[in-house]
């Protein structure tokens, strides 16, 4: 047969739209989604056939230009955005999303999204109010500030301190402190941007108190900024000034300090191996302004939360930049539900899931990768399945170094690469991610909850099913 004879037989768009495969298809997506897929199918066959060199024929089928076009619709469908199961381990992975929220969270966002709200309505005087109000006096009242205010991130939040405090004149900072965060947040040229002007002093591994002491001018001078440096540690010979010293200078001379504290973490996780400083121990010590992220430690939202004395709140309220860099209603919902988690810091444990992974138990993650082998190893026998001990991590740029025992199941193809096997989870309906290590695919159950475990025993029985077939 020749290729002309081939080509004459490829069946016509409008034909394979008529199959009854793809009625069901016409109830709930565009037509002309559906249409564009079965052209993209009947295309590809064209160029397959006008690429063929000899040999066997490509074959032309309805069922198989059907199977196509399905696939095709359904991948259309998929949103980008979508769910995946965490199972690397990593607690706040910023390429999945940073903090998972807790159910009380995302029950508030749908409410307030789907509903109208009281977003800018005082409800007890029957007129307008402000955005602010819901969760600034809530903020204040649990980390035990006279003012709060918050704003997109992090980043906006030293931005606009910066701003409002010290536009036109120098911010005192430390060499130890020029951090760089992922995604070219980095300390001077958000002081430059800020019209602040960067004033180093000390070294990189040592920073005395009269090393700031020495650097203020009267005039000059509009803020000391300390940053927790979250993402590295110098160790060894070095020395940093405390935020209490800081303070204390500060006040000597009426100069605001600053501190990017970054990870907002509000239990005291010590016993849990974290060694991080918390929002209320820099509440205690006094900070005059104190910057940290919502989805981080905290547990929330992307969100900027800046916490301190009233006057410097207020004087960033006036700020134009504050309207740049306003949150949204459902970044309010899911941080007001948040917050209130820590009215009670023990069922916050429970209910914040970046807390409960951190305080999960050997134990629980044990029985998680038992339940899970289990139910692989009964389905197929495609793979190698163990049960071992792993290292999850905080991650999201939080406690460099710090490692949390758990327990991970180690999966190993008989007949397949581990690249593959991540390559097949990560392309499952709901894509599982995982990492190898030393040829292996670790699913670490710090990061997996109890509801996911049925889904990602189900996406690796699809993937041995699929191995054992060839
Ligand atoms: C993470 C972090 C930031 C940036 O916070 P975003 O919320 O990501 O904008 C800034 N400073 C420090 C110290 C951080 O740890």
């Amino acid at each position: 047969m020749d290729k002309q004879e081939l080509l004459k037989r490829i069946p016509k768009v409008d034909e394979v739209l008529k199959d009854q495969r793809l009625f069901v298809f016409f109830e709930d997506t565009p037509r002309e989604l559906v249409v564009e897929s079965v052209r993209e199918a009947v295309d590809e066959l064209r160029k397959n056939i006008l690429d063929w060199e000899g040999g066997d024929p490509p074959a032309i089928n309805m069922d198989d230009l059907i199977g196509d076009a399905v696939k095709k619709v359904r991948g259309k469908k998929q949103k980008s955005l979508r769910r995946v199961i965490n199972g690397t381990g990593t607690i706040l992975h910023t390429n999945l999303g940073r903090a998972r929220m807790s159910e009380e969270a995302g029950r508030n966002v749908l409410e307030v999204a789907m509903n109208y709200s009281a977003l800018e309505y005082d409800l007890k005087r029957g007129a307008r109010g402000s955005r602010h109000d819901h969760i600034e006096k809530l903020i204040a009242k649990i980390v035990g500030t006279e003012g709060a205010m918050v704003v997109n991130n992090n980043a906006s939040a030293v931005l606009l301190c910066l701003s409002a405090l010290a536009k036109g004149k120098e911010v005192i900072v430390s060499r130890g402190e020029l951090v760089e965060i992922g995604g070219s947040f980095r300390i001077p040229e958000i002081m430059e941007l800020g019209g602040a002007y960067l004033r180093e002093v000390g070294t990189t591994n040592k920073t005395k108190l009269d090393d700031y002491r020495n650097a203020i001018d009267k005039e000059k001078t509009g803020a000391l900024l300390k940053v927790h440096t979250s993402n590295y540690k110098i160790m060894g010979f070095t020395a940093e000034v405390s935020l209490s010293e800081l303070l204390a200078l500060g006040q000597e001379w009426g100069i605001p300090v600053v501190y990017d504290l970054g990870s907002g973490l509000m239990a005291d996780l010590q016993q849990y191996g974290i060694d991080e400083p918390t929002v209320p121990e820099s509440v205690r010590n006094g900070a005059d302004v104190v910057t940290f992220s919502g989805d981080k430690l905290l547990g929330g939202p992307q969100a900027g939360i800046i916490i301190g004395k009233k006057k410097y709140i207020d004087c960033m309220k006036k700020h134009p930049l504050a309207r740049a860099v306003r949150v949204d209603k459902m970044t309010l919902a899911a941080l007001e539900a948040t917050f209130r988690e820590y009215f009670d810091m023990e069922k916050a444990k429970e209910r914040v899931p970046v807390l409960s992974m951190i305080t999960v138990s050997m134990d629980e993650m044990r029985t998680k990768a038992i339940l899970l082998a289990e139910q692989v190893r009964r389905a197929t026998e495609a793979f190698e399945i163990e049960v071992i001990k792993s290292e999850g991590q905080i991650g999201g740029g939080s406690t460099p170094n710090q490692f949390l025992a758990g327990y991970a199941v180690s999966v190993v193809g008989k007949k397949v690469s581990a690249d593959r096997i991540e390559r097949d989870l990560r392309a499952y309906e709901v894509p599982v991610i995982v990492r190898i290590n030393q040829d292996r695919v670790l699913i670490d159950m710090r990061t997996v909850t109890r509801d996911e475990i049925d889904t990602v025993a189900r996406a690796l029985i699809a993937c041995g099913e699929k191995y054992d077939r060839g």
